[in-house]
């Protein structure tokens, strides 16, 4: 049977565009269909934006910490028609790029909404069918929000947070996890009211507790007004505001609420229902280690199979689908020791187990510390920084790493390296420190505080 393309992908994200593209340049007919922007949420509306905000934030405290250093140094209100004029600018162009190097790999792409009609078969928004050998469903999540709070339609969500028209004076961000801690962090930096309610006991669900505890500390002094054990019971849109009445019976004024409660699987109205493709109960698509549906011919990378939510991974999930189904050689994405970032203020790098989860295997050691680094003390700042390692006593590898301070993510990164390649806690000590530095001590650090049978 002939078909219009060898691959069809539906979505121009970070998993969709590499597949698209990889296939094309190696000589495969591709297509792609993207109905918003291309590049997708991480560079429209997720990491990029998201981190253009973190930089942005963290200057009000930096003019602060100047002060203390000899500078004299005023700093006045920000400027969020200015900073959103660039970042408008940016981010058009991270879009241009994408788009150009999907056309130069010879990408046909579709600027529509894409939904599948049979194993091989998609039909565009216009009504065009398109057939192809195999289809690629890389649709990512979107932000979900509860559909039983009174006045919950007043509310906006990192879709649209970065588009709002003015910087409000007060806001609420509801939930706890990353997304949410970090735009807490961004417009408390912003120098915006800023309070987070989140239902659970603490914010952070499913990392290291002692890191969870460490940050959310630390995001409280800063100035957010954390609410934990909080939800929303209701919003009343009123002349002055958002009058929100949460679980503990308070009410207060809001200028913008924003959800950040998870993300749902991009999957409504696609068509997979008709075709046959099994879904997991939260709606994402259910795939093997080689991202193959239980429709042959049907793929899915990505968010959309909710596997590990982030931008690198989605990626590697496209590269492993594209050397299997079209270079002959079966790769499976690896999913282990992933390391990752959130972006509040200070950053929580972290990769591989959580206390909780490598005490469950045993036995471990566990080696921590928090300190207030020299930068910090010189000027009285109380921020401590926090350095964490969990240890195999069997094996003495690394099992897990977490870290809390400037610029962990960077951090990460490269002891991301290490606990991959399986270092052992002796081949951390092994390592000279870099001194003057807070990093020194994943290297110095001699006595486990705790240890596990
Ligand atoms: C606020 C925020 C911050 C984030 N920060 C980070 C971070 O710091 N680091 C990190 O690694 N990850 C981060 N992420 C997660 C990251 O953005 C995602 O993991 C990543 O984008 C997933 O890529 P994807 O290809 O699966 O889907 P996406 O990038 O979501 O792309 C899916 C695309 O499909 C399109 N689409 C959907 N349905 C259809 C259809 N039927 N037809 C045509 N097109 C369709 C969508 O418009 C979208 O462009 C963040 C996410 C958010 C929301």
């Amino acid at each position: 049977m002939a078909f219009d393309f060898d691959l069809f992908v539906i979505g121009g994200g970070s998993g969709g565009v590499r597949a698209a593209r990889l296939t094309a340049a190696g000589g495969a007919k591709a297509a792609l269909a993207e109905e918003f922007r291309m590049g997708g949420t991480c560079v429209i509306r997720g990491c990029v934006p998201k981190k253009m905000m973190v930089f942005a934030s963290q200057y009000s405290e930096a003019a602060k910490e100047a002060d203390k250093y000899g500078w004299d140094i005023s700093i006045g209100d920000f400027n969020w028609p200015s900073f959103q004029e660039r970042l408008s600018t940016e981010l058009s162009r991270l879009e241009g790029i994408y788009t150009k190097n999907a056309n130069n790999a010879g990408v046909e792409i579709f600027h529509q909404r894409a939904t599948i009609k049979d194993a091989h078969t998609v039909v565009l928004a216009d009504g065009t069918e398109k057939t192809a050998k195999h289809i690629l469903v890389a649709t990512g999540g979107t932000p979900f929000v509860p559909d039983n709070v009174p006045g919950i339609e007043h509310v906006i969500t990192s879709n649209e947070i970065f588009d709002i028209p003015e910087l409000p004076k007060r806001i609420l961000i509801v939930g706890g996890g990353y997304i949410a801690s970090e735009f807490a962090c961004i417009f408390n930096g912003l120098g915006v009211e800023t309070s987070q309610y989140y239902r659970g006991a603490q914010i952070l669900r499913g990392f290291d507790d002692e890191a969870r505890g460490h940050l959310s500390e630390l995001i409280s002094e800063q100035g957010v007004d954390l609410h934990v054990g909080t939800d929303v019971e209701r919003i009343d849109k009123k002349d002055d505001g958002l009058h929100v009445k949460s679980t503990d019976g308070k009410v207060k004024i809001f200028d913008v609420v924003l959800y950040a409660t998870g993300r749902a699987p991009n999957v409504k109205d696609l068509g997979l229902e008709d075709v046959g493709v099994e879904q997991g109960r939260g709606g994402e698509i259910v795939v093997d280690e080689y991202s193959q549906t239980n429709i042959p011919s049907i793929y899915a990378v990505g968010d959309v199979t909710d596997r590990i939510q982030l931008t690198p991974v989605a990626i590697r999930e496209a590269v492993a689908f594209h050397e299997t189904v079209f270079k002959g050689n079966p790769m499976t994405p690896d999913h282990a020791n992933v390391p990752s970032a959130i972006f509040t203020q200070p950053e929580y790098g972290v990769v591989g187990l959580t206390e909780e989860q490598a005490r469950k295997d045993g036995p471990i050691e566990v080696y921590s510390t928090a300190f207030r680094p020299m930068q910090n003390a010189f000027i009285g700042k109380p921020e401590r920084v926090m350095f964490k390692l969990i240890v195999c006593a069997k094996t003495r590898k690394v099992l897990g790493c977490h870290i809390i301070a400037p610029h962990a993510g960077e951090m990460i990164q490269l002891a991301g390296v290490a606990v991959k390649m399986g270092a052992t806690k002796e081949d951390f000590d092994a390592t000279v420190a870099v001194h003057p530095t807070m990093a020194e001590e994943i290297v110095l650090m001699k006595e486990p505080v705790r240890s596990f049978d």
